[in-house]
């Protein structure tokens, strides 16, 4: 879990994505993790329409109400579309150059903003987190401090539209069983660190984690969940409603 913001030496997606809005194109945003081979972000896909986005992506931005965070708003593809829905949406993200081009890009309130800093302290109907939104918690045993701190920025009756995957797909054998050391640390922890160009950001946790994981804690710190669609790939959409 990343607690402060990043400086623009530490920032490779955020240099991608202010490359990308201010030339039409970009390096490749290159993906590297202890765990996987190495992938990559094509970094338009970042910039995606309403149109072009996954329908699970769409549900949420459909269902999102009142006054919506975005949280990690990257390039603000998300924050443009609820605009222009005429929806009131505030975007934070830690990566200065992201925000930066969410401004360019007509976000009227887009600021350079960790969710887990306690000194923003403004309060929401709707928190947004998608594309693996989950990914910020970091580790499984963040969630006490994630729900304590989701309750402080929703107001009653409030929700989080999240969604995520369930990794275990990956350790699938053959016959369809699964091979999973249940003593280790929760399958879906993952480590990564992104590249862009000569810029090297530092390793950060990611979680990846499946719906009934996810419900389990979330009633236990007084929400409501919802599966409000499954995807193609084991990743899936959650509503998560604090009570009233
Ligand atoms: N939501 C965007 C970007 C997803 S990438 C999209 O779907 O295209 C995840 C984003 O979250 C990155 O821009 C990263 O800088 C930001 N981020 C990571 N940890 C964060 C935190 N603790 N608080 C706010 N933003 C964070």
């Amino acid at each position: 879990m990343i607690t402060n913001v990043l400086t623009a030496d530490k920032d490779p997606m955020g240099a991608a994505i202010a490359e990308y809005f201010q030339k039409g194109k970009a390096s490749k945003l290159r993906v590297l993790s202890s765990a996987f081979d190495e992938d990559e972000i094509p970094v338009s896909t970042l910039f995606r329409s309403f149109k072009q986005m996954p329908p699970l992506e769409q549900i949420a931005l459909k269902q999102a109400t009142g006054k919506i965070l975005d949280v990690g708003g990257g390039s603000g593809c998300h924050s443009l579309a609820l605009q222009d829905m005429d929806k009131d949406v505030c975007a934070i993200d830690i990566s200065p150059l992201a925000v930066e081009t969410m401004k360019e890009r007509g976000i009227k309130d887009a600021r350079l903003v960790n969710l887990f800093d306690e000194t923003f302290t403004e309060n929401f109907d709707t928190i947004l987190m998608l594309m693996n939104g989950s990914g910020i918690i970091g580790k499984i045993t963040n969630l006490p401090i994630f729900f304590k701190r989701i309750k402080q920025l929703l107001r009653p009756g409030g929700s989080v539209l999240m969604d995520s995957s369930d990794l275990k797909y990956l350790f699938e054998d053959e016959d369809g069983s699964f091979l999973i050391d249940i003593a280790g640390d929760y399958y879906g922890e993952v480590d990564f660190w992104m590249e862009y160009k000569k810029v090297k950001g530092d390793t950060f946790d990611w979680l990846y984690i499946d719906f009934q994981t996810l419900s389990l804690y979330a009633i236990e710190y007084g929400f409501k969940t919802e599966l409000l669609k499954e995807g193609k790939h084991y990743n899936y959409l959650a509503k998560l409603t604090l009570a009233e």
